[in-house]
């Protein structure tokens, strides 16, 4: 377990910066919500401001979602294992992408051709 007591930390450290990321993306799209105060024009602009952070707080909540995965998995044992071959994932890509659940092999499988 110890060997991966470094990547906790790392984990540890983005799921708080994530979370708080996500606080002010919530707190923006409550905050900015005050449609006497506009006319069209700036509420158009608004509704595209909120539809930004709505993918911002999406893709935001997926990466909490995954580092929560990874420690749970450095709990578990399982951490640094792809979950699609069940081989060893590089400690390059490890320290690349901490919260990584797949080798560089099958992510390129299923990522873009190149
Ligand atoms: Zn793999």
């Amino acid at each position: 377990m110890k060997e991966y007591d470094e990547a906790r930390v790392v984990l540890s450290t983005l799921l708080e910066e994530l979370n708080c990321r996500l606080d002010n993306i919530i707190h923006d799209v409550r905050h900015d919500q005050n449609p006497l105060e506009k006319n069209f024009s700036e509420q158009a602009t608004q509704n595209e401001n909120n539809e930004v952070l709505d993918q911002l707080g999406n893709s935001t909540r997926t990466e909490i979602n995954q580092i929560k995965i990874a420690i749970a998995n450095i709990d578990s044992g399982r951490y640094g294992i792809c979950e699609l071959c069940a081989e060893p994932i590089s400690k390059e890509r490890l320290a690349a992408i901490p919260y990584t659940n797949q080798c560089i092999k099958c992510a390129s499988k299923v990522g873009p051709k190149h």
